[in-house]
Order: C-alpha cells, then structure tokens, then sequence
C-alpha cells in the first residue's frame, strides 16, 4: 500500500547539506516525490510503501548531516499524486526569512583520507573541503550563502569540482568552498617581511612549502601561520629556546599558550583524557580542550607556566594535518596578535604588525572575512563547559523565542553580543575585551556583519549598567529606545536562559567586576531573580578597591585591602610591612584615608588577595592569573574551611545579608606566619567560600522557599569552586543549574540582557 506524506523541517539544515541526504536517502528507498529550501526549513514531499516511509523517517531523525540541528518535524498525511521520480526543487524566497549560517567546521575523515591518499587528486591539497566540513561563517560576505558572496568568488571551479558541485550524490554537491589544486587557492611561504621564498624545486609547490615550513620548524623558528578563521603564531612546544623566545617576543611573560598535536595518542601521552573530553577534541568543532596534564608530561614549563592543564586542539584543518605528517608532534598554536589587539587575519596585515614576532610567514589566498578565535572549553563535573565561544560554534542560534529586534551590546571584557530574530537568538562570536580602538573598530565591524547576514534592524538596544563601558558609548550613539541592565543580573538571566528557567531563582553570581546599582563594583552576588527583575539578598561584605584597575593588576593592593578591613589600620601596620615591605605601607594609609577608593563585593578580587598572601602574587600579565594559580595549588585533599560570619541587616524591610571574610582572612594569616602547606591554605580559601555559600542559600531558601539555585559568573571557570558548591547544594536537595554552552564569564552576559530585555518589552509594550 502506497501512502503520501508531507514532511516539514525546521531547525539548521539549510547550507549544511541536508538536501542532499534527502535526495539520496529517498532515492536509495526508491521514494518519490521533492526536497525544497523555503523560510521554515526544508520540506519534504514523499510517496512510498509504508515501511520506506518508515525508513525515511528513522534515517532522517537518526543519521543526519553532522552540521545540521533538527528542531523540529511536522508530518502530514496527504493524498496520492503521480511522481515518477525523486527531485530537488529550486529554493522558494521568501521574505523576512532568515538563512542561518553554519559555524565553520573542522575537517571531516572523508577529506582528511583524501588529502593523505597518494591516488587521490586532492592528495597534499590544504584547502580540500566538503558539504560536512570547511570554512563557512568565516568566508561569508553576504546572503543568499553561494560561492559568488563568499571570499570564494575569486576562485572558478574547474571542470571535475563543478561536476562534484552540481551532482547531488557526490559528497561536494553544493559545497560553496569546494576547491581543487587545478582551480583553488594555493599556500606559500614568506620571511619575516613578507618576501617571498621561492623552492629550489621546479614548482613551488604545496608539497614543497609543507617541507620546507616542517623543516624551519624543526630547527627552532617562530611562525605565523594563517588558518581557517585567523592567523596563529606557532612553533615546536618541544622546544624549550623556541618557546621562551616566542614569549619573549610576543611579550607575554606567563598566559599559558595552546598547543595543537598530531593526533589523540599524542594528547594521551601528555594529558588525561575522559570521554566527554575525546568526544570534544575529536568532534566537528574542534575546540582548544583544557586537560589535566598526566605523569608523561614533559613539555617544558614555559608552555603553560604555574598550571597543572594544558589547552590541546586537534589539526582542524587540511593545512595542520599536513603539517604534522612529518614527525612534528606538538607545535604552540597561539592566536596571532599583538598585545590585546584583534586576531590578525589578512595577510598584509599580519605581517606588519607581526613582522618582530614571527620569523616566517605561512600564507595563503583564501580571504578571511570574518576572523573567529578559537574556542576553549573544558570538562567539569563530566560536562561541556564553554569558555570562549568562537571557532566552530558561532554563529549557531539559540533557539529561544524572544521579541524580534532586540540588539544586547555585552560588557566591556570578553564582549560578545547577542540578537533576536524569528525565533532564534544569535550570539556572537567572543570579541576581545573592548579596551582598544583597534577591538572596539572590529567589534562594530561585526555588529554590521550580523546586520547584513541576518537582514537584522535593532528595535531596542540594550547595554550594561556600567557608564563607562565603550558598548555604553556605543549605544548613546543612537537614536533607539535603550534598556540598560544590571551586570550579575543579566550573568544569571543567561544561565537561566541556557537552562530554560523562567521563574524566580535563587542567582549566585560570583564574578571579577560589574557595576551595581549603587555605584560599587559588585562581583560576590546573591540574587533573588527572574528575567523581569531581581534583588540583591546578599554579596561579600564591601572591600576597598584602591587605585581602580592598579588593585587587578597587582593583587598584593587587594591583599592589603582585606587585611586592612580583617585587622583595623594599627594591626595590620606590621603586618603589611612584614609581608609586602615598607613601601606598601603607604598604600595602606591611602585605604585608610580612602583615597581613589571604591567599595568591591567581588569574590575575583577576594580571591586575589588569598592568592597573594599564600602565594606571594604581587602582580598578573594575563586576566584571572591569580585565582587561576591559586587553585593550581590545590594539590591536596582538605576539607577544612576558615571560620567566616553571615551579618544581617534590614534594608526598606528587606533582609539583607553579607558575608564577611574578616576572620578568613585573620586566620589565613596565622597560618601564613606558621608556615602552613600552600595547598591546604588555598583548599581552605575555597573551601570557606563553598561553606559560606551554602550556608546563605538554605538561609536564603528557608525564608523564600525557592529551591533552585543557578550559579553563573566567571569564578565558576575554577573546577573546584563550580563542582563542590554545586555538589554540596544538591546533597542538600537544591536543584543547581550550571553553564554549558554558554560561557559563565562575561562572554555570557549579552545573552541574559537579551531575556531580560524581552520580558521588559512584554510588561512595557509602550517602549517601543
Ligand atoms: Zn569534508
Ligand atoms: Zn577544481
Ligand atoms: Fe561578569
């Protein structure tokens, strides 16, 4: 008995390849009917026998396109009409619609078995790429996505590559990027200025380049290479001279640098591996991967100084795998930039502006529209946990239905933005920390960008607190209505938002710096919430930030400020001579005269005057170094905590509550001057904030009843801090929601002003 359906789609599958598999997966069932590409998706007309229907159905659910995402399938009995055949419809436009775009995806196993099959005609080739894999958001210019608006226009297919692109069967059938030696872009290699090096062989071939790149590596030279979505600079982390040169040269004393290896055999070697962790290094996105560094370790310590994890990626593209074909195992992969300033991504560029750095250039001809950093993600308490979010992931929508037209601008630090159209929600991809003009010209750059390939005008633009934030600046600049949110609130709205809650909460927003309502920098937030409002419960007990960002930059201003407050100014006089000499004694008198002082509730700050006393941190060169050694130093197990007090007051009838740390600190002190283990002092530290924490939330949930506890901010990066609190609530019987896909740090925060933004609209039409 033959029966007709109809089949309707939606979610990403358009530009991904999905109406291929539709065509071969029908046909091979000997199926008739047509495929399309409309607004809503894709949809499907079939005619068969039941069982093929069937079939159909569980092929489609089950083994779809790896870049595709099902939302959702409508099926719809229809009557039987006489198709002789299976087609692929031309694309009905549609106005207001919307196409999504594909992140740009690692190299998938068909293409990597081609570039190493000496019979193969993409043998050695670096830009070999398929409908499943290769660069997509990167070299977009403009929708409709087809090869004449992306950087690939350049570039006429050839004979065999148009026949692989027009047939529907062959695995490059509308791949836009696809490419060949005989028709696509080609590599070479330049010195440091950029002059090209020509190969003794009769061609400069890719094969020769490749060589002669592996050799000059080998011997020890910095490069800058460019990849799929920017350049790297790299070289053999093998080798301790090359390494501390790169540093030297980059000027970049301690950050850690990620590596790339050959294969997942060599990241065992050097570092623990779980599952959840094989299954993102080896995955389509190809994520730089924090891992647990094993006793095999043996790379020099300059790679990641005063760490215990290394961030390790896989060869993502045609190019590293190439590259590692020769007994490279390990090379440094660092994005190539200047000291806070963009991913570099043009050639010219990048050899201006890396010529001191670099002493070669591996170069090609496919432009990069778009530069995306790499991702960096990793596992804690067996899960996915974004912290940056780039490579391989943007622009991937949110689905979420919220009010179309909302523009979020973000935070200063790790800015992303995030918007609303149709149902979805795009976020960028990580920005940078918007401090420069340089970042804030490429920030605006990509908000145009989104303009254009989402057909997007912003009805309400939304932006921090903070009025000194340039995306503050930046939204002054328009004449559209404006909504601006508080810092921890919008933290918690988007782990809520990840975890679709929408109700009251209980926020634990424990984060480096935000502005609050009453002019402090909040930063150890308790907050009673949901998307349309919230109060604050209660927050660490104000310290003095002394010297604006000075007490970031040099935690031993921090440690001198809690202990300050700890111990009154005529104790801790001895005391701060005694730990930090003479000089910092004069400080200390600015805290007491609060001179250029504001107060700070951050539990960042918090944890960089512990990381200071215990480990005698008096200055960072990278954001977060201090807590980040601090629980390095974990290396053993404690439970112990420090004593610490709740203090209540009554605001306008509302409880409030601080936790005050004078004690913590007093006592960390004591074991200080007895010379107690590094390890249990730091164990302690985290462990009184864990106990303080828990103790807050039951008082907390006993008073309001809530039982769901969401905790977001950056501090919840520290494994230790996220997996014992949240361990800790849920013995107690909360239910914790934690990030996954969204980052817990600021690159989160545009995404919870955009729901905080659209519950506004929905209680106050009029605003638009
Ligand atoms: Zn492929
Ligand atoms: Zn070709
Ligand atoms: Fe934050």
């Amino acid at each position: 008995m033959n029966k007709r359906i109809f089949i309707k789609v939606s979610g990403i599958v358009q530009g991904v390849g999905f109406r291929p598999f539709v065509y071969n997966l029908a046909t091979s069932l000997k199926l008739k009917g047509w495929v399309n590409n409309n607004s809503e998706g894709v949809y499907i007309d079939l005619q068969g026998s039941e069982a093929d229907l069937e079939r159909f159905i569980y092929n489609l659910k089950n083994n779809a396109p790896p870049l595709s995402y099902i939302d959702n399938i409508e099926i719809e009995e229809k009557q039987l009409l006489d198709y002789t055949d299976f087609s692929i419809k031309e694309s009905e436009k549609v106005e207001q619609s919307i196409t999504l775009i594909s992140p740009d995806v690692a190299m998938c196993d068909d293409c990597k078995a081609d570039i190493l099959d000496p019979n193969n005609r993409r043998y050695g080739y670096p830009f070999t790429n398929c409908t499943n894999c290769g660069p997509r958001f990167s070299i977009i210019k403009s929708i409709p996505y087809d090869r004449d608006k992306t950087t690939m226009k350049k570039f006429p297919m050839c004979r065999i590559c148009n026949e692989e692109y027009t047939n529907p069967t062959n695995r490059r059938f509308h791949a836009q990027p696809n490419a060949c030696k005989d028709c696509g872009p080609h590599i070479w290699l330049a010195d440091h200025n950029g002059n090209v090096i020509k190969e003794d062989s009769p061609h400069c071939n890719e094969y020769a380049v490749i060589k002669q790149t592996q050799s000059f590596l080998r011997a020890g030279n910095i490069f800058a290479i460019k990849g799929l979505t920017g350049f790297h600079l790299c070289c053999d982390a093998s080798n301790f001279k090359a390494v501390s040169e790169l540093r030297e040269r980059k000027r970049r004393p301690h950050k850690p640098f990620a590596v790339m290896m050959k294969d997942i055999n060599t990241v065992k070697k050097y570092c623990n591996v779980n599952q959840k962790e094989l299954e993102l290094l080896t995955g389509i996105r190809k994520p730089i991967v924090l891992l647990e560094r094993n006793s095999g370790y043996t790379l020099p310590e300059a790679v990641a100084p005063n760490q215990n994890t290394l961030g390790v990626m896989l060869p993502y593209t045609p190019l590293h795998e190439l590259l590692f074909q020769n007994g490279l195992e390990v090379l440094i992969m660092t994005s190539a930039n200047v000291n806070g300033l963009p991913l570099e991504f043009e050639n010219e560029s990048a050899i201006r502006n890396l010529n001191s750095i670099a002493d070669y250039f591996l170069l090609h001809n496919r432009d990069i529209f778009i530069p995306v950093d790499d991702s960096v993600v990793k596992v804690i308490n067996d899960k996915e946990r974004l912290i940056r979010r780039a490579r391989g992931y943007a622009p991937e929508p949110i689905i979420q239905s919220a009010e179309d037209g909302i523009l979020c601008l973000g935070p200063n630090m790790k800015n992303t933005f995030s918007l609303s159209k149709s149902d979805y929600i795009f976020m960028s991809q990580h920005n940078g920390d918007l401090e420069n003009l340089e970042t804030y010209e490429h920030y605006k750059r990509n908000i145009n960008h989104f303009k254009t390939i989402f057909s997007f005008e912003p009805k309400l633009l939304v932006h921090d607190m903070h009025p000194e934030y340039t995306s503050t600046h930046f939204a002054e600049e328009f004449d559209i209505p404006k909504l601006e949110v508080q810092h921890h609130h919008a933290h918690i709205a988007s782990c809520m938002a990840e975890n679709k809650l929408n109700e009251t909460v209980i926020g634990i927003s424990f984060d480096g710096t935000g502005y609050g309502t009453d002019g402090a920098i909040w930063g150890g937030e308790f907050l009673i919430c949901n998307f349309k409002d919230f109060k604050r419960i209660g927050h660490l007990s104000y310290a003095n930030l002394c010297g604006g960002e000075k007490s970031i930059k040099e935690p031993y201003r921090m440690a001198i400020s809690y202990i300050y407050k700890a111990l009154g100014y005529d104790f801790s006089h001895n005391v701060v001579e005694n730990f930090f000499g003479e000089s910092a004694a004069e400080f200390l008198k600015l805290i007491h005269k609060k001179i250029n002082c504001v107060s700070t509730s951050s539990m960042g700050r918090f944890l960089d005057a512990a990381a200071s006393i215990i480990l005698g941190i008096n200055h960072i060169t990278y954001e977060g170094q201090a807590s980040i050694e601090l629980e390095t130093a974990i290396t053993k197990t404690c439970s112990e905590h420090y004593n610490y007090k709740i203090d209540q007051s009554i605001d306008n009838d509302d409880v409030i509550y601080e936790i005050n740390f004078d004690k913590t600190i007093a006592e960390l002190l004591k074991d200080k001057l007895s010379g107690t283990d590094k390890s249990i002092m730091a164990a302690k530290v985290h462990n009184t904030v864990i106990n303080s924490s828990v103790n807050l939330c039951t008082r907390i949930s006993t008073i309001t009843g809530i039982k769901k506890i969401v905790l977001s901010g950056g501090v919840f990066q520290n494994s230790y801090l996220l997996s014992n609190l949240s361990n800790a609530l849920k013995e107690l019987g909360f239910e914790v929601y934690t990030h996954s896909k969204i980052p817990s740090n600021d690159g989160g925060v545009s995404l919870g002003q955009l729901l905080i933004a659209d519950s506004y609209i929905k209680n106050n039409p009029n605003i638009l």
